[in-house]
């Protein structure tokens, strides 16, 4: 290991707090060591709860003081841009075109939670409908549920830390976060930038460290009032079975369909956005668009330009301004995806473009002639690989659709606006999208899946609804 290796140990309260044992974070891209985190054990997790619950406390800020504070970190993050973008292609390995973009989508995530905050508002409860209730008027606050735990994944290490930290921060919480072990050093940099911008000691903390170590201590402290997760479904899963009565959201996995009909507009470049955004972040995002259901009539030319699309995609440094497609999170997970494929292949699948891996980074892949049951259709690939199926009837696409434990997003293509509505009410997903892929997401909106995808929503308004408890006021009036 290198002299000059940066290290993050924890942050908790004011200070950066060492722990005993290190762990290093690769660059993604040259697999060498970018930096060490510490191994946050029971101690550290208690500390970091510890000097969470007592800012909540003793140290109440006004919702107008919490967003001036988001405000000044937003600036304080847009001033730190390319750092901050750096840092993410580093660690992640994706492309800095990308990581640029979650840098400004992060700071619009904050700048939308400080307006959030200024306008919580609970409802009137017209509790005099019924009779004998006259002489009372009642109505609804919005409180801050306490300490949060967030607990975040490696993919958007910066905007989806943000989607927990900042609408947190604008409701009134205080936070313990727990990021990846693989992308820990955007969160510990983010967490640098709050305390920059003047809140206060405590509101703010991160422990670092494995989810097996620091994650399972952090779901075992009796002073976690609610947990935020995004990660995977089994993890979830965990996470649920272990938080007892808590307030728990859940952002998990999918493998979301698009369904491309005879009639949708301009072919060609829907082709070219499924496979750009199939490919995206090396396919390692919740909405990537993974299995594509494409009309009879359509599919030759579609398949025809996906793989064109596919082949032209420039694939190597992520640092590079013109790269597209870089290194996957692991040497593992590029190896997991590699059999899939091949095992897709021996059971009859067709390769259309990719299919093959050097070290860490998977070739932009199509594949069709696939079936339900394989790995690459029912599971979710997480990496860069979309696979095409034709269809004759568009019922049998959104059934197709809907085969599957997930249900996150799903894009439709079609110009006809009765097939769209009727694809908008019978596809089983959080968010269905009509004439985009299932990956748009504007950070403002409702996000957040059903069935294995996960339970809660996020996007600042809808995550500070999560954050607050509802409590109900009655006045007895005379
Ligand atoms: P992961 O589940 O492996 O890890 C996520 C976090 O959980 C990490 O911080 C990890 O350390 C922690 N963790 C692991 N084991 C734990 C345990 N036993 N106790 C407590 N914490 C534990 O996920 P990942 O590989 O980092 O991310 C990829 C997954 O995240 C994919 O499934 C992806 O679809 C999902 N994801 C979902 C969304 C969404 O908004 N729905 C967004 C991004 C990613």
């Amino acid at each position: 290991m290198k002299e000059t290796l940066i290290h993050y140990p924890h942050f908790i309260g004011e200070k950066q707090y060492e722990g005993t044992e290190k762990i290093i974070v690769q660059d993604k891209y040259l697999n060498s060591a970018l930096a060490t985190i510490s191994n946050g054990t029971e101690t550290e997790v208690n500390l970091a709860v510890q000097a969470a619950r007592e800012a909540f406390n003793t140290t109440k800020l006004t919702p107008a003081k919490r967003a001036e504070l988001l405000y000044t970190a937003a600036e304080l993050f847009k001033e730190r841009k390319e750092e901050l973008a750096e840092t993410i292609t580093m660690e992640a390995g994706k492309v800095i075109t990308d990581a640029r973009a979650e840098v400004d989508r992060g700071i619009q995530t904050f700048i939308a939670a400080a307006e959030e905050g200024k306008r919580i508002t609970g409802h009137t409860v017209p509790v005099d409908g019924q009779s004998g209730n006259e002489n009372r008027i009642a109505f609804t606050i919005r409180k801050p549920v306490g300490v949060i735990a967030a607990i975040t994944p490696f993919n958007f290490p910066f905007n989806l830390t943000a989607h927990k930290v900042a609408p947190a921060l604008a409701s009134g919480n205080t936070l313990v976060i727990k990021p990846s072990e693989k992308t820990p050093v955007s969160a510990m940099k983010m967490a640098e930038i709050l305390l920059e911008a003047g809140f206060p000691p405590g509101y703010i903390n991160v422990v670092n460290g494995y989810g097996h170590e620091t994650g399972s201590h952090l779901l075992k402290h009796s002073g976690v009032n609610m947990y935020t997760f995004t990660g995977s479904p089994d993890i979830g899963k965990l996470i649920k079975n272990n938080t007892g009565i808590r307030k728990v959201t859940l952002e998990l996995g999918s493998n979301a369909p698009n369904i491309v009909h005879h009639d949708a507009e301009n072919i060609k470049s829907i082709a070219e956005s499924c496979v750009e955004k199939g490919m995206m972040n090396n396919g390692q995002a919740c909405i990537s668009v993974q299995r594509v259901y494409v009309h009879d009539s359509v599919a030759d030319i579609f398949l025809e330009e996906a793989k064109a699309a596919a082949e032209a995609m420039i694939v190597g440094n992520p640092l590079e301004a013109d790269t597209q497609v870089g290194p996957m999170i692991d040497k593992r997970s590029t190896e997991r995806i590699e059999s899939w494929v091949n095992e897709a292949v021996m059971e009859g699948a067709e390769i259309v473009a990719g299919g093959r891996r050097k070290g860490s980074i998977y070739f932009p892949t199509i594949l069709t002639a696939v079936k339900s049951s394989m790995k690459v259709v029912c599971e979710e690939v997480f990496a860069p690989v979309i696979v095409v199926e034709s269809y004759n009837n568009f019922e049998e696409a959104i059934k197709e659709a809907n085969q599957s434990r997930f249900g996150l997003q799903a894009g439709v293509f079609t110009s006809n606006i009765h097939l769209a509505m009727d694809a908008a009410a019978q596809l089983e997903f959080g968010g269905v999208i009509i004439n985009d892929v299932s990956t748009f997401r504007a950070d403002v909106m409702p996000y957040g899946g059903i069935k294995d995808s996960g339970i809660g929503k996020e996007g600042p308004k809808y995550a500070i609804e999560e954050m607050t408890d509802e409590k109900l006021i009655v006045l007895k009036t005379h």
